[in-house]
């Protein structure tokens, strides 16, 4: 059996670095190096911040209702990652998924997250419908060649 993990926690700022922090710690079973660990860091931060900013933006939703799941599993090498909302969804995902494509008027966001997520991971897949939420499945594959000098699982822990 793959080893698997599931998390479920509210939409809310405080849950960012939880969440990265979580599928980190996930992650040191695939024996990542400290960039790889990184990349899945920045990416599960660029995924989860989606969830929070815009999946469940205005006022449409109960705060209970507000709630982002994230799946993991490691298969040998490779780390397979889903993240999900039940939020407002998106109506043109190839428009979303455009580098500097952004509906937010706030100076901070640059529309960058998504070629984000696609830069540093192995694989990205992005579903979603209005009014029925969003799941972002990506996949990271540990061990490249130019990663094996690289310090590895006991360094790492301390670096969570
Ligand atoms: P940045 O990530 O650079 O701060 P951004 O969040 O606008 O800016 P992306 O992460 O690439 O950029 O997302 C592009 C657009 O896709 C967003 O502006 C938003 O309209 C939409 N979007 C992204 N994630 C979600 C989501 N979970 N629910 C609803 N809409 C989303
Ligand atoms: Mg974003």
């Amino acid at each position: 059996m793959n080893d698997t993990m599931k998390l479920e926690f509210p939409a809310i700022s405080e849950n960012e670095p939880f969440a990265r922090g979580a599928v980190a710690a996930f992650c040191l079973r695939l024996n990542p190096t400290l960039d790889e660990l990184s990349d899945v860091k920045t990416a599960v931060s660029e995924a989860v911040t989606n969830c929070i900013v815009h999946a469940y933006a205005g006022d449409d939703y109960a705060r209970s209702e507000r709630l982002v799941v994230i799946e993991c599993m490691a298969e040998k090498e490779t780390l397979h990652i889903r993240i999900s909302d039940r939020g407002r969804g998106i109506g043109d995902v190839a428009q979303a998924v455009e580098p500097f494509f952004t509906t937010s008027e706030e100076e901070e966001r640059s529309g960058m997250g998504f070629t984000i997520m696609q830069t540093f991971m192995t694989t990205f897949h992005l579903e979603s419908a209005p009014g029925a939420g969003t799941v972002v499945s990506m996949s990271k594959r540990f061990g490249s060649p130019q990663g094996e000098a690289a310090p590895r699982r006991g360094a790492l822990a301390d670096a969570l």
